[in-house]
């Protein structure tokens, strides 16, 4: 396949609803354009993954077989990495050798997977229930792992290929069937995706693409009596939504990685050079549009001017530009609506008297560019700026003095998705670990992520895990069989 055969494709999907454009976000101008799937498509695709699942296909291929299937899919994405690496940056604006990144990351989670397709398994107990009865009662006892029928898989714009790649890896490992919907604003990848698995013998009917917006095809998922479970990666906002659909429907089961604002821990006595450095690189990589970006940084009172000063420096010295200009290190955000977001949370900003101390602004070219904007003076209890999720380049730096200080503020969200700490005290280090409301706790590192790795969020950033054997289990219901002995 080609970037021009994808653009091609799309405009042949399925669909019964309006037609959505597909914007570069470094030239504003339409790429292609494709319809949305709505209630028609997802019936089709749920009526299809519900006929694979019953039909045994897939779900009771043996374990090796289905490890093959998932090496074959590891290998050919990385066959195909260049025409996706360059989807991925035509789409999403992304530096080109950082969707490099992002597709070998993709079919390492497939590789990963494989691994697990032979190793599910329960446990098993001779159990005496005579104690409680009183009657002479002996029984055998145990546990199936069973994959859910179908599964309905919905995920962000930011990282089209490390989203899909991290849902299909471990639903496919665990024998699910499901219908699969990227973003409106990012499905491209997805196609090359698709056809990876069935060229790598997936079975028809398996896994479903849908294509379309999420407040109609997506919300015709999460509604749907014959979805089993639903697995999102986006929003808080849109997460409520899933669950309420749930409610309103078949009490779906469903896991949530939601978004985050997460707190960066400086003390004075840290390597400064070193957590100034992955600070800056942890909150503006993507430009902020990361779930994990470091967004808030509390900095004792000692080196406050110092990290300000770094962190500042960083902001300016990143240069934007499109995926294919020489040395760009940051792209553009990835629409308008999330330009107009961005630039209000920065007005609100300066309307509340908050002190930009750089950026602040659009980039004065073409393409939705946001200089890197560093904020201070910020008042934690009333700033939105302090307290939201912006996914854009801005940070807040706050000072503190205490380290219960440090630990109130870095704990003053309604998000717990990722927390670091740079420090050279190790005892605190991990007396920290333990403080912080957050799913991810990093010390003395940041950004740093292994397939092997459970991942999920505390508080308002999500419910259960990807990756790892945690996100393995994400996919498997457990089924206690009792046989009188
Ligand atoms: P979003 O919530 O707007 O959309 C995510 C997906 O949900 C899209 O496919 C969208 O079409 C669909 N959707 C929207 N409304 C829906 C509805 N009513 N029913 C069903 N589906 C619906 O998120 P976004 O703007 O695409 O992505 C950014 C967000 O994702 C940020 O909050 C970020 O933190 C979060 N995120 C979290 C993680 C994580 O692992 N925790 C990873 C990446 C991104």
């Amino acid at each position: 396949m080609t970037v021009q055969s994808v653009l091609d494709e799309i405009r042949e999907r399925p669909g019964t609803g309006e037609v959505i454009p597909i914007i570069d976000p470094v030239t504003e101008e339409q790429i292609t354009e494709f319809t949305d799937g709505g209630a028609e498509a997802v019936d089709t695709a749920v009526a299809q993954a519900k006929a694979a699942s019953e039909s045994g296909v897939w779900k009771n291929l043996a374990g090796s077989q289905k490890a093959k299937v998932l090496w074959r899919i590891a290998d050919l994405i990385d066959e195909n990495a260049t025409v996706l690496a360059e989807l991925e940056s035509l789409n999403a604006g992304i530096p080109q050798n950082q969707a490099e990144v992002i597709v070998a990351v993709g079919s390492e989670w497939f590789r990963y997977y494989a691994g697990w397709c032979t190793k599910i398994d329960g446990i098993a107990h001779d159990v005496n229930t005579g104690g409680l009865t009183g009657v002479e009662s002996h029984q055998h006892a145990y546990t199936l792992k069973e994959p859910y029928p179908v599964m309905g898989l919905i995920f962000p714009w930011n990282g089209p290929v490390f989203n899909y790649c991290a849902k299909l890896a471990p639903s496919l490992a665990a024998g699910c069937s499901s219908v699969v919907k990227p973003a409106e604003e990012t499905p491209l990848s997805a196609l090359v995706l698709d056809r990876i698995l069935a060229e790598a013998g997936v079975p028809d009917g398996v896994v479903n693409l849908i294509t379309g917006y999420g407040h109609t095809t997506g919300a015709a998922i999460t509604a749907h009596p014959d979805v089993d479970k639903v697995a999102f990666t986006g929003s808080t906002e849109v997460g409520r939504e899933i669950v309420k659909a749930s409610a309103l429907s078949n009490l779906n089961k469903v896991t949530l990685e939601l978004g985050g604002k997460s707190p960066v821990v400086i003390f004075d006595d840290a390597d400064l050079n070193m957590a100034i450095t992955m600070a800056g690189f942890g909150t503006f990589v993507h430009s902020g549009q990361a779930c994990v970006c470091g967004s808030r940084i509390i900095v004792q009172r000692g080196v406050y001017e110092q990290v300000v000063e770094g962190i500042a420096n960083i902001a300016n010295n990143l240069k934007l530009g499109g995926p294919k200009e020489e040395g760009s290190m940051i792209g553009p955000l990835i629409s308008a609506k999330q330009l107009t977001r961005v630039m209000g949370y920065i007005d609100q900003g300066k309307s509340d008297g908050v002190e930009i101390i750089t950026g602040g602004q659009r980039l004065d070219r073409r393409g939705y560019f946001v200089h890197p904007t560093v904020v201070t003076n910020v008042d934690p209890a009333t700033s939105r700026l302090f307290q939201e999720e912006i996914f854009g380049p801005v940070v807040t730096i706050l000072p503190f003095d205490t380290e219960e200080e440090a630990m109130a503020l870095a704990n003053d969200s309604t998000y717990g998705l990722a927390a670091t700490v740079w420090t050279k005290d190790l005892g605190r280090a991990h007396r920290l670990a333990k403080e912080l409301q957050a799913g991810t706790v990093s010390l003395n590192c940041q950004m740093v992520f292994d397939h092997s790795m459970p991942f999920g969020g505390y508080k308002q950033s999500g419910w259960g895990y990807e990756s790892g054997k945690a996100g393995l289990e994400t996919y498997l219901q457990t089924k206690i069989v009792w046989a009188q002995m």
